[in-house]
């Protein structure tokens, strides 16, 4: 078969990778250029590696994943951290023992830490949105001290009024583990995300066309027998229910001279100052060693390329709308976090892709 692949990201090259394996031709084109969608790394002019669209951390409790991106990098192990600044003061986030104790100056053992989040919290007997997610879990004052603001810097939204998905991506602990995450597999690609992509799209059955829109291809009359899209599904359909909202962000580059380490772990978030929400000084990610270091904040935006999908009933709803129609398509895939509007990590990206070339299989 000849399968035109729209996006260069993960749900597009894991799919022309595996495809190709199976013997297809495979067109990948991406409006971008450069391949590795969201997750692409590179050089900046100061030869520090850095991630263009915001910080990346690999982490999967799959097995099967892991070992699948092992076949196109080695790893250097990483686990992330993060500190959030409350009243100028950084303290371990997610909300852990160090957490209460540092902050209300406290000497809680683990058991007395659940004793305290059991006595603060609001019970709520049904854990809608992602304010009902926190105060269920660690009550109104943590709430607004970490999440309440952030979320809405993040999102342009009350924590009511996003799903509580999106705060349940963020656990409380009683314990001093201060890791972001807890996944089996914690790691980045030893040499860039980019190089990865570079060894998964290295294939004799696979073409890569940059720079280029795939609707200009289909203008120029290219043809195929099967397409796989992982771009935003509304406009795929040329918006014809309307537009799906999908966050976005503008990242605020900075190299700083003769400053070897700019701050004390990864990511440092700033819930309830300033208009950014966080910094990520890179080197902490790469172990890359420079007498120099690179920083990212992040401005979230209403406008702009599409980074996050926006989990709320009344988009899903709309999603499905355009989804229905997905599904009639007996010649096209829809893959990927802005193709299925899904708040996907890669990890889950990766799975998608798998999921979807199977079924690609299958059918044909
Ligand atoms: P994308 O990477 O968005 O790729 C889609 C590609 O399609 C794009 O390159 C786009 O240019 C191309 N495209 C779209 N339309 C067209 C068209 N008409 N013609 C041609 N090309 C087109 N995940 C983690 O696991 N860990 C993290 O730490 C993490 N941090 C993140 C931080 C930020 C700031 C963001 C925004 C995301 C983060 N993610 C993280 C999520 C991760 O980026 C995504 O899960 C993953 O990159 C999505 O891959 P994808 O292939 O679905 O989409
Ligand atoms: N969040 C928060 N305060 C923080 C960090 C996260 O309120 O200091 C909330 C916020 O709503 C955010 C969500 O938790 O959007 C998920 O955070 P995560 O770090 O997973 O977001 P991502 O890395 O995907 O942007």
């Amino acid at each position: 078969m000849k399968i035109l692949i729209v996006g260069a990201g993960f749900a597009g090259s894991v799919c022309a990778r595996e495809l190709a394996e199976s013997g297809h031709n495979i067109l990948v084109v991406d409006r971008r250029d450069h391949i590795a969608g969201n997750a692409y790394d590179v050089k900046d002019v100061h030869d520090i590696l850095i991630h263009q669209y915001g910080p990346h951390i690999f982490h999967t409790n799959s097995e099967r994943i892991f070992n699948y991106l092992s076949q196109f990098t080695q790893w250097r192990p990483y686990e992330h951290r993060v500190r959030g600044v409350v009243n100028g003061q950084e303290y371990p986030f997610p909300v852990n023992r160090d957490t209460l104790n540092q902050l209300y100056d406290l000497d809680l053992s683990e058991e007395q830490a659940a004793e305290y989040f059991e006595k603060v919290r609001e019970p709520k007997e049904k854990v809608l949105t992602s304010e009902d997610v926190v105060l269920n879990s660690v009550g109104r004052d943590l709430y607004e001290k970490f999440f309440l603001n952030y979320t809405k810097k993040q999102w342009g939204l009350d924590p009511s009024q996003l799903k509580a998905g999106v705060a349940a991506r963020i656990p409380t602990r009683t314990n001093t583990d201060d890791r972001y995450f807890t996944d089996t597999y914690q790691a980045m690609p030893l040499h860039g995300y980019t190089a990865m992509f570079e060894n998964m799209l290295e294939h004799p059955n696979i073409t890569v066309k940059l720079s280029t829109d795939y609707k200009d291809l289909l203008a120029q009359g290219v043809e195929y027998d099967h397409l796989i899209y992982t771009g935003c599904i509304d406009e795929f359909y040329d918006y014809k229910f309307g537009k799906l909202p999908y966050r976005s962000l503008r990242f605020e580059h900075q190299h700083l001279e003769n400053t070897e380490q700019y701050q004390s772990v990864g990511t440092i978030n700033y819930p309830n100052d300033f208009e950014f929400t966080r910094i990520t000084e890179f080197k902490h990610l790469t172990g890359q060693q420079h007498p120099a270091t690179s920083i990212v904040r992040e401005y979230p935006t209403a406008e702009g390329d599409p980074y996050y999908p926006i989990p709320r009933d009344e988009n899903e709803a709309l999603f499905k709308k355009y989804k229905s129609l997905a599904d009639c398509e007996k010649n096209v895939t829809f893959v990927g976090r802005l193709a299925e509007y899904r708040y996907y990590n890669m990890d889950q990206v990766v799975g998608a892709a798998l999921n979807a070339v199977d079924k690609i299989l299958e059918r044909k």
